[in-house]
């Protein structure tokens, strides 16, 4: 998020035995995806699937130049759009009618352009040999209403990872799945404001050692950049960089 990077936008990618072709989750889809996806190399039929955490533009806002390019551009290619069932409806009637409905064969919904899979928390899914949990996680905490992001634990054969896609600091509800997983991807506010809608910098830098010491940083804004390394982190992620999950 910072001026310079894309938005916080991954691609979980697993490469069967024998030389086939890699498969490839995209994990979130936001507005910039067209662009950090090609700086990357990838065409918008690269992806077998997308996981869709949350609402927010910075999150969703690609999904209408993916179904576009995919449904005209490459062959009607379909991929599976995963995210939790109570996402689905307000995904189609409050984003992404407006530009997707209309389409040369009448009236299109969701499936006509995506393979729908909703979700259940309950559940989670499968994907390529490794299971992922669908973990509900305060995003956006008001008077009136929750708004949850939902983050993914990813059970590898070797290693596990929780990403928190967009959430509050959440310390009490995520130190068991800080604790379990092998490599952490923590969104991480920046800057003079707290918006109390990402964990900040300076709640997670209260974290325990051995949390920190498996945390990467990605989501930040624009600012300069505390030494997150002398501060136990791991790092703040790059865009473009890439990690293996074994
Ligand atoms: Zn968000
Ligand atoms: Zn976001």
């Amino acid at each position: 998020m910072a001026a310079d990077n894309f938005q916080s936008n991954m691609v979980l990618e697993t490469t069967p035995s024998g030389n086939a072709q890699p498969h490839r989750l995209l994990i979130d889809c936001g507005s910039d995806a067209r662009h950090s996806l090609r700086n990357l190399g990838y065409m918008p039929n690269d992806f077998d699937a997308v996981y869709i955490s949350h609402l927010h533009s910075d999150h969703i806002g690609g999904l209408e130049w993916m179904a576009l390019a995919n449904y005209f551009v490459f062959d009607g290619h379909r991929a599976t759009l995963f995210a939790v069932q109570e996402l689905l409806e307000p995904l189609w009637e409050h984003s992404l009618r407006g530009g997707l409905e209309t389409s040369d064969h009448g009236n299109s919904q969701l499936s006509s352009y995506f393979d729908v899979a909703p979700l259940s928390i309950k559940d989670g899914f499968d994907w390529q040999g490794l299971h992922l949990d669908v973990i509900p996680a305060p995003h956006i905490v008001t008077n009136e209403t929750t708004m949850y992001s939902y983050a993914l634990f990813g059970h590898g054969k070797k290693q596990s990872f929780f990403l928190t896609t967009d959430a509050i600091f959440n310390p009490d509800d995520h130190m068991s799945l800080y604790q379990k997983a092998d490599i952490i991807f923590q969104d991480c506010e920046l800057g003079p404001r707290h918006s109390g809608v990402h964990a900040h910098y300076k709640e997670l830098v209260t974290l325990p050692d051995a949390v920190k010491a498996k945390m990467w940083l990605y989501h930040y804004q624009a600012y300069d950049k505390p030494d997150a390394i002398a501060d136990g982190f791991c790092g703040f992620i790059e865009p473009g960089q890439s990690f293996d999950l074994g």
